[in-house]
Parts: structure tokens; sequence; C-alpha cells
């Protein structure tokens, strides 16, 4: 069921409308839990289009499996995905940085309010985002230290590659996932491939961990397929970051999603002007390399990786 939650006059008889799709059990009789999908904060971040239209699909092909209420929200900012804008067009703001909003504020805190006025009384909710154009992202769940405990056993269900906790900063305070925590909606962030791209297998995995998430909160009754078991990340210093210590162009040597041996090459950065390598870059630890750096015209600090440092051996 198609549903209108958001319409604004624009100024030639235009509107900025932002819609959901609903599906409930064939019954009407409520018997799971409600979840919303939401996708399309960042207007450049296309991976969560092809998820959404994944899980759309499967609900329309298996009515009689839907046991709760399942909300899809494919654009949240369909300005910014119609100009290929990550921020909301015109007024160059990060949606993402407009939680909660208000009905009487400027148009993107409009759009907030009602994201939030919709989706708020959901159990729960998951908010797929997809890097941006310069970096590529392993798939993850992205929680803040503070939400940890109830967040971690939620995103384990997903069967997704790994969990990143990190450190709550405060211009997270004022994210969509930060505002519907805060009123009782667990969220899920997931990062995922790079922007303006749709990566096939992500969206495959992704949506396979989420109908698994869903049937184990009673939301739809399916058989439960094998998924990843996640790295879990649980302290921030685990994370190291490469970043770029010059100008040039990076050349990466691995390939993405790979474990990397402390040493191990990651790339280099050339000089296209002179012929020469400016600098190699080594892996710091052994670990997961999740992060990798895709648009390859660098400056000195610009982020080329983030690698989970892999501390089996300091446990044992
Ligand atoms: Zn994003």
């Amino acid at each position: 069921m198609i549903e209108e939650f958001f319409n604004m006059k624009l100024p030639v008889d235009e509107h900025l409308i932002l819609k959901r799709n609903r599906f409930l059990p064939p019954t009407q009789e409520l018997s799971g839990k409600r979840i919303s999908i939401v996708t399309g904060i960042h207007g450049d971040e296309i991976e969560g289009q092809y998820v959404c239209y994944l899980l759309a699909k499967w609900l329309n092909e298996n009515p009689d499996k839907i046991k709760g209420i399942i909300d899809i929200y494919p654009a949240m900012n369909p300005m910014g995905i119609d100009s290929i804008t990550r921020s909301f067009p015109f007024y160059d703001v990060d949606l993402n940085r407009t939680f909660p909003g208000n009905i009487s504020e400027f148009l993107p805190g409009q759009v907030a309010n009602a994201i939030v006025e919709a989706i708020k009384g959901s159990d729960y909710a998951i908010d797929i985002h997809s890097s941006n154009i310069f970096l590529r992202e392993l798939p993850q769940v992205r929680i803040s230290k503070s939400n940890a405990k109830e967040l971690v056993p939620l995103a384990k269900k997903m069967g997704i590659d790994f969990i990143w906790v990190h450190d709550a900063v405060t211009v997270l305070e004022s994210t969509f996932s930060h505002t519907m925590n805060t009123l009782g909606t667990k969220t899920l962030v997931v990062e995922m491939g790079v922007g303006m791209r749709i990566t096939k297998e992500y969206g495959e995995n992704l949506t396979e961990g989420i109908l698994n998430l869903m049937t184990l909160l009673n939301i739809i009754d399916r058989p439960l397929s094998p998924t990843k078991s996640a790295f879990a990340s649980t302290i921030n210093s685990e994370v190291h970051f490469i970043n770029s210590p010059c100008a040039g162009v990076f050349i990466p040597t691995l390939e993405h999603n790979v474990e990397v041996k402390k040493g191990e090459k990651l790339g280099m950065i050339i000089d296209p002007l002179l012929g020469e390598i400016s600098a190699t870059l080594l892996s710091p630890c052994n670990g997961l390399l999740f992060t990798i750096r895709e648009y390859p015209v660098v400056y000195e600090g610009s982020l080329i990786a983030r690698i989970l440092e892999d501390n089996k051996e300091e446990k044992v």
C-alpha cells in the first residue's frame, strides 16, 4: 500500500512528496512487530535502492508470510536523488544533521520532522547508507557506544560482515538514527558500498540479512538462510585509520574485503608528472581491510583505508 506522508507545494505548481510502501498481514491481524526500512537520506547514496526493490519484491510475492508491519521508505531526500546531490538541494544542508526537525523550521527541517512522525512507533528501523563517492565500505552496521547493549544483539541477527561500535560524537545527535533511538525505535545504521553506484552482491546479502532479522523478530515467516557472522568491534582503538602522507594519485594494491598482515602493501601514491612513487602505504596491523579509497585523487591527510585490527592473538 503506497502512502504519502509529506506533500509540500513547490513554487511552480510542483510538489515535493515523500512516500512509503506499507506491507501488512493479509488478514490485518498483527501478530508481529513493526519495522521501517529507510534509505536515500543522502541523495548520492544509491545502494539502498536495490535493497528496497528486493525486499518489496519478496513481500509482493509472499503476502501470506507477513506477520507484522513492514514499511519501506526508499527516498527520504527525493530532490537529492534526482539531482545526484548528497545534501538537501538549494539549502545545502545535510538532511542527516537536521533531525529531529520541526514543522516551523525551513524545508529540510520540515522533511526531517515528517520522517520522524511517520516512523515513530516502529519497533525497529534500518537506515541504509552507502559511504560517499570517495570511499568503498564493506557492509557494516555502525552503533554508538551508548546504544551498544541493545543494538549489537539486534545487528548480529542480520549476519552482516561486521559491526563497528564507535564513540558517540556530538554531531551525531542530529542524525535520524540518534533521534529514533531516543524515541524508542531500535535503529541500526548500515554503511556499504560506494556513493553513486550499486554493488549487487552487497544488496543481495543485506536483503537476506534483513529477511533473517525480520524472521527472528516475528515480522515475517520464512526459513532462515545462511549468512556471515560478524566481526564485532567493541572499542574504537581497534580500528586503524590510514591517511595519505602527501598529495598525489592513489593506486591500490589490494582488493577490498581482505585480511591483511602487518607490513603488507595496501597501495601507493604516485606522481604522474615526475613518474615517481611519492609514498608506499603499508598495513600497521593484522586485520580486516573494511574501507578502501575509491576516488584516486588524494591530498595530504585524505583517508585511504580503515583496518579493523585482529586481536585474536592478544586475547588468547
Ligand atoms: Zn549517508
